[in-house]
């Protein structure tokens, strides 16, 4: 064991990814053959500190109020722990550890295998769906979902990640209004570039139809929900262009009926008519014929 890094008693074998804030590396415990995911915050200064101290509590926070197989399951956390690397130096850092999944981003996946056919983004949509019930009903909002966010287990279970900006919402019913501005701008809803009181339920789902539609279609719909840019202005319009703009290398009706209404009416500008997920699930698109689990694997 001499020749690899550290992490307290763990042993670290490969790095699984990187985000804004944190190293995540996959690590195995010597004593029991078990393997997790280690999302480390090297503290560096006493101001990034206190920062990533508050990003910890706030993921620990969330993570262990939601316990559901679409949301990533939190083991424990290390608030005071040490990286040993491979040449003996070492730093101090805090660290959570967490179910592994070994098949990544949704992001890679649609990167490097293109888009999804219909069903499969109907079976994953779902499962994205379940998570996020269960995330709102345990009274935490995500605020940052995006398919850099979203990962797949060895079963190909998805499991939604990265509670770093995620907050416990005033009110079971999520009505509570929050202010911060916050995430990843080609995501968040326009309420958020508006700078105006948002509703966290809303806002994620928001950023659930952006990636529902990047799963079906491969592109972002819009670079960014202001009322301004065209894209997003043809789609609050109601205007075919919109997709007719989207369906360059597409089969003809490539979009149903159905899925551009259910688009439509979860990124609406007035987060009012947007679509809940009582909703969402009673939708026509929703209902629709899904891919088996031994099809996705
Ligand atoms: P950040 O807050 O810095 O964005 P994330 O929690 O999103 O950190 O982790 C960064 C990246 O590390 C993810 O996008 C993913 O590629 C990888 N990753 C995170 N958690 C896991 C995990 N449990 N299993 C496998 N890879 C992971
Ligand atoms: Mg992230």
């Amino acid at each position: 064991m001499a020749n690899n890094s550290h992490l307290d008693n763990l042993v670290v074998l490969r790095g699984l990814g990187k985000g804004a804030t944190a190293k995540v590396k996959a690590v195995q415990d010597p004593a029991t053959g078990a393997i997790y995911a280690a999302k480390i915050l090297k503290s560096q200064g006493e101001a990034l500190t206190a920062r990533f101290r508050e990003v910890v509590q706030n993921e620990m926070q969330s993570l262990n109020r939601i316990h559901h197989p679409n949301i990533v399951n939190l083991i424990n956390a290390n608030e005071n722990g040490v990286y040993v690397k491979k040449n003996g130096s070492m730093y101090n850092c805090m660290y959570m550890l967490m179910e592994l999944c070994p098949n990544g981003e949704l992001f890679d996946i649609l990167f490097q295998s293109g888009k999804f056919d219909e069903r499969t983004t109907r079976f994953y949509f779902h499962q994205l769906i379940e998570g996020l019930e269960a995330c709102h009903r345990a009274g935490v909002t995500h605020r940052d979902l995006k398919p850099e966010n979203v990962l797949f287990d060895e079963a190909f279970n998805l499991k939604i990640t990265d509670f770093g900006f995620a907050i416990a919402i005033a009110g079971r019913d999520g009505s509570g209004a929050l202010h911060t501005h916050l995430g990843t701008e080609g995501y968040m809803a326009p309420e958020i570039h508006a700078r105006k009181a948002y509703s966290g339920v809303s806002v994620d789902l928001f950023a659930t139809g952006i990636i529902l539609f990047i799963m079906y279609s491969q592109n972002p719909p819009f670079s960014k929900a202001t009322p301004t840019e065209p894209y997003y202005r043809l789609l609050s319009n109601k205007e075919e262009r919109f997709w007719q703009l989207h369906s360059r290398n597409k089969a003809p009706n490539y979009y149903s009926a159905d899925f551009k209404s259910l688009i439509t009416d979860m990124l609406t500008l007035d987060p009012a008519q947007r679509l809940t997920i009582e909703q969402i699930k009673a939708h026509p698109w929703y209902n629709g014929p899904t891919a088996s689990a031994e099809e996705v694997g």
